[in-house]
């Protein structure tokens, strides 16, 4: 079978969507670049009784086989195959029903800069799409445009859709979202949470693009605009040590 560990990789990614308790039952999907196309879930079936000959394969014009009976495309094939033919950078989606952040989302809201972590998402808010009916080339064309120099956003009375260059990110990337959905949630019961400003946000953006993340840390600390990079701990005078006694 062509794909098999690809196929079996988005099986596992489902099952685990589930696990982690930001999706349930049958909700949700799951892409994969695949040679000229891609790789979707079926529609409707149960993720623990996926096999890998139930995954569709479809070209980025929607045709699509599958050698087994019964199995369809995702209803949301629509907005995968439109979002991984525009953005090349991108190599899977994850698209979850997550509780907060859809509770978010039926609000109409999206995630502003209350927490640094929603620069994971690749700007300084997680925007939220206008409403359009499940499947739909309209809910498509709103997804694409609150994608714009992000990898995720929230869809409006429905859920979250999460990129990544491939499954473990776009995976990894969903998790975050609803973790920032319901930090943010909580945050308004306790009062209006204070919006970090463009600024740092700009600052925190080219720390996450120069790699200057959690589980690595570069010697240099990236240089950002108008500011000096910081320097190495080692090179600091230890503290009341003055200038005279140090030879
Ligand atoms: P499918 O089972 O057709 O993939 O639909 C689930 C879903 O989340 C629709 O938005
Ligand atoms: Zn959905």
């Amino acid at each position: 079978m062509k794909h098999l560990k690809l196929r079996r990789a988005i099986i596992a990614t489902t099952q685990r969507m589930n696990e982690l308790g930001i999706n349930q039952g049958t909700a949700g999907n799951v892409s994969a670049r695949a040679g000229n196309g891609i790789l979707l879930t079926p529609s409707g079936v149960p993720y623990e009784a996926l096999r890998p000959a139930d995954l569709i394969e479809m070209d980025f014009d929607g045709g699509w086989e599958c050698n087994v009976a019964e199995r369809y495309p995702s209803s949301e094939w629509r907005f995968h195959l439109d979002v991984l033919r525009a953005r090349p950078e991108f190599g899977a989606l994850v698209h979850v029903h997550p509780i907060h952040a859809t509770a978010l989302a039926c609000q109409r809201r999206g995630i502003p800069s209350f927490h640094y972590m929603v620069a994971a998402a690749g700007g300084n808010s997680i925007r939220c799409a206008p409403y359009a009916t499940f499947g739909t080339v309209k809910l498509s064309r709103n997804a694409l445009k609150a994608l714009e120099g992000r990898s995720a956003c929230l869809l409006a009375n429905h859920g979250v859709i999460a990129c990544g260059e491939d499954l473990a990110s776009a995976l990894a990337l969903a998790v975050e979202v609803e973790t920032l959905a319901a930090q943010y949630a909580q945050a308004l019961q306790t009062g209006r949470p204070k919006i970090l400003p463009e600024a740092e946000m700009k600052r925190v953006l080219i720390k996450f693009k120069a790699g200057y993340g959690y589980g690595s840390t570069p010697r240099e600390a990236p240089k950002a605009a108008g500011s000096r990079a910081a320097r190495p701990l080692m090179r600091r005078r230890p503290r009341n040590v003055s200038r005279s006694r140090r030879r």
